[in-house]
């Protein structure tokens, strides 16, 4: 059976993805192994509740916001209206993927090994033999597979381990330039981690990739690059949940027209760059890349209820895009600190 789009990797991107066509009348097939448990924090961000809602059967904790810190200096962003929560990553991901089988959409336990494309169809190949389809969806996260057509090439190493420590109502974020640690509350426990540019921490526990930079090109002729196969992660922090859905639906959405012929491929590259503020970020977490820079971030973020609400308004996605004035705002702020400081 010749299918209209393969999809590889069922976590969100691949889910929604799946999830979408399948619901617009397609004949969808979703490859994953399914064996493994991914690390993953769980902070379902405020920008994803906004758009999406929240299945309570998820949640584990509703945070009441963020506090960042660098070295001894602490700040807490209290959330004004945005709401966040901590949620079981092991359930979202088997219930999205469950979602789309209900839409109607097969599923092969297998993994995919290479791809070729052709003039008028895509063949997948896998452990166990071949597929053909109209098109492809590489929704295969920092793998392998994703770095043979395109996938990210800059990534942090990341390690998470459980701890019975009583959890807080706050997501917590140790910053550092270039890199930072985290703690997430749980029902019962928390999650902490940390990440680095350099290889695995040398600590035990659950092991995954971040990229911080979305690759140059996520199109070809017969395929599209969706979540982490295509580098959408907010360098800030971390965040790619939001990301990995709603990238997942825009592909659908543009595949699901090249397939009535309405359009071709690239559109789907122009269309998420309409929505998604890498650059903005970026920006931002290239400012506090500096130590001395980062220091008064933070110390601002303590201190200054101004410098605070922006703080929060980007962290939460408030604005959607980061304005120039915003950013304007923060170099004005950061640099009166410094002055200031370099002057005792
Ligand atoms: C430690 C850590 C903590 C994080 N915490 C948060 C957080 O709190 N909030 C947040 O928003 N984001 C967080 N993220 C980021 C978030 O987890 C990812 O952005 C998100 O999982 C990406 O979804 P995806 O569908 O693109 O890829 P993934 O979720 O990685 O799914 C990829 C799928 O592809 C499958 N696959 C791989 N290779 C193949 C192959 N060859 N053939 C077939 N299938 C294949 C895998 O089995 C997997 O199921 C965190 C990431 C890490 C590493």
């Amino acid at each position: 059976m010749k299918y209209d789009v393969a999809v590889i990797g069922a976590g969100p991107a691949g889910s929604f993805a799946a999830l979408k066509l399948s619901s617009l009348g397609h004949r969808i097939l979703i490859i994953d192994p399914c064996d493994t448990k991914k690390a993953c924090a769980g902070i379902m961000t405020a920008q994803y509740i906004r758009k999406y809602g929240i299945n309570e059967d998820f949640v584990e904790k509703k945070l009441k916001g963020s506090r960042i810190s660098f070295r001894d200096i602490h700040a807490e962003i209290t959330y004004r209206k945005a709401v966040e929560y901590s949620i079981n990553r092991e359930l979202y991901d088997r219930v999205n993927l469950n979602e789309a089988i209900g839409a109607g959409c097969d599923l092969k336990i297998d993994k995919v090994v290479s791809l070729e494309e052709q003039e008028s169809s895509i063949i997948i190949r896998t452990n166990k033999g071949s597929i053909i389809a109209d098109y492809a969806i590489i929704a295969s996260g920092v793998s392998d597979l994703s770095q043979l057509y395109g996938g990210p090439k800059k990534y942090a190493f990341c390690v998470q381990q459980k701890k019975d420590i009583k959890p807080g109502d706050y997501y917590e974020i140790d910053l550092q330039p270039g890199a930072y640690s985290w703690v997430a509350p749980k029902k019962d426990h928390v999650l902490t981690g940390c990440s680095s540019l350099e290889g695995y921490p040398d600590i035990p526990g659950e092991k995954g990739f971040i990229p911080f930079e979305p690759v140059k090109k996520t199109f070809s002729k017969r395929f599209l690059l969706v979540g982490d196969a295509a580098g959408f992660v907010s360098p800030f922090e971390g965040e790619g949940l939001y990301y990995s859905r709603r990238s997942g639906e825009i592909a659908a959405e543009t595949l699901s027209e090249a397939i009535a012929g309405k359009n071709i491929l690239k559109d789907y590259q122009i269309r998420w760059k309409k929505e998604f503020d890498f650059s903005g970020l970026s920006m931002i977490s290239y400012l506090i890349s500096n130590s001395r820079i980062l220091e008064a971030f933070v110390r601002l973020t303590r201190d200054n209820e101004k410098f605070n609400n922006l703080v929060e308004d980007i962290i939460t996605g408030e604005n959607k895009k980061i304005k120039i004035t915003e950013i304007g705002f923060l170099i004005q702020m950061l640099s009166k600190d410094l002055l200031l400081k370099s002057r005792y």
